[in-house]
């Protein structure tokens, strides 16, 4: 493992939209600043399914305004990182890609260290920006490490006139459910009682324009709801479900997708000792200034995802916000 000696100003840890904008911010502040990012360029955005069209209009998305170009009114997948890709290419941010931050501490005096997988740098500031993707949720049931069983969902094409079980409430279990459905293959949409008659969109509702689509697929009996209270097995060739009823039901089934959400890892800040509560939705959040987006730990600062500000909009606006004041207090410690 390579030691990198020189003092940063700035180290960003993960570059999805918040990194991305953390970075651009840091550029026009002239500041002496790098991005570790463990996968690839805004990797969660990556991992969205191939051709999802997403739901937020692009103001809420680009980087810079009128920037973001559009085949139709909403961007897809591939539209998204293409314009992530190409601003972060032609601002020529510094984004070391396939680098992952492991352990961050303050070292003696001011400054912090952060050992990656492939060196080891010191920085004046840290700002944590690591999503909130990184430990997709597990039903923790037997059968659930067969090969055919996947916590994401990529494409419908390998499951053409197959048997397949989307497990979850959420727009991404539904949209799965959805193009599966739409693509040819027999699917199931097991779903919580609760989270099929949500209709309230602060309380997480599957969005009307994925539901409206969904309930024509259901109508015309390419796909089946199943309302259900416990997954009981996977097996080689079925699943066994408890219905609401109480009563078995056996699935024949090639594929299961267990689309039940994610947590974020936040080993790094709790290792740096910043303080980390339960939130009302019941996911942990660190403790931070709501202005400053600063930690308990002066000079350890978060942003995008993990915290109260989620979406993409937000994500990008926050580190605009915050960086110039990064800025400033480095000045100011300077003279
Ligand atoms: C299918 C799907 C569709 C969505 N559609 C929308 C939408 O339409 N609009 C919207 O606003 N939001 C949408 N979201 C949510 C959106 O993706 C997130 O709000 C957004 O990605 C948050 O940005 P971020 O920069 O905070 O985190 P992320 O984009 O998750 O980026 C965090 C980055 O940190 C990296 N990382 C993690 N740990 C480390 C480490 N230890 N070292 C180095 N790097 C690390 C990760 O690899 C990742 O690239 C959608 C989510 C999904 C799953």
């Amino acid at each position: 493992m390579g030691s990198n000696t020189e003092q940063l100003d700035l180290l960003i840890i993960g570059a999805g939209p918040a990194g991305i904008s953390a970075a651009y911010a840091a550029k026009v502040e002239g500041l002496n600043y790098l991005v570790i990012e463990r996968g690839l360029l805004a990797h969660t955005i990556y991992n969205y399914p191939v051709g999802l069209p997403v739901f937020s209009t692009p103001d809420e998305l680009e980087m810079l305004p009128g920037t973001l170009e559009l085949a139709r009114d909403k961007p897809t997948r591939e539209e998204l990182l293409a314009h992530y890709v190409r601003f972060i290419l032609e601002q020529n941010l510094r984004i070391n890609t396939e680098e992952e931050a492991l352990e961050l501490k303050h070292d003696d005096g001011e400054s912090f260290s952060v050992r990656t997988t492939r060196s080891q740098y010191r920085a004046m500031r840290v700002l944590v920006a690591v999503g909130a993707m990184s430990r997709l949720r597990r039903l923790n049931v037997p059968g659930e490490d067969l090969p055919k069983v996947q916590h994401r969902f990529v494409e419908p094409f390998p499951f053409v006139r197959k048997d397949a079980l989307v497990i979850g409430g959420g727009n991404s279990a539904a949209e799965a459910a959805l193009f599966l459905a739409e693509g040819g293959a027999r699917t199931t949409l097991a779903i919580w009682p609760s989270d099929w008659e949500n209709r309230d969109p602060k309380a997480g509702a599957i969005k009307a324009w994925v539901r409206t689509p969904l309930e024509r697929e259901i109508k015309e009996n390419r796909l089946q709801i199943v309302l259900f209270k416990r997954i009981e097995e996977i097996t080689e060739r079925e699943v066994r479900i408890e219905t609401e009823e109480e009563a078995r039901l056996l699935l024949p089934n090639d594929a299961v997708f267990i689309l039940i959400g994610s947590d974020a890892d936040l080993m790094l800040l709790r290792q740096a000792g910043v303080e980390i509560v339960r939130s009302e939705r019941g996911c942990d959040v660190p403790v931070y200034d709501q202005e400053t987006f600063e930690t308990n730990v002066r000079g350890i600062y978060v942003a995008g995802h993990f915290t109260n500000a989620r979406h993409i909009k937000d994500a990008i606006a926050v580190p605009r916000r915050i960086v110039p004041l990064i800025a400033q207090s480095l000045r100011a410690a300077a003279v």
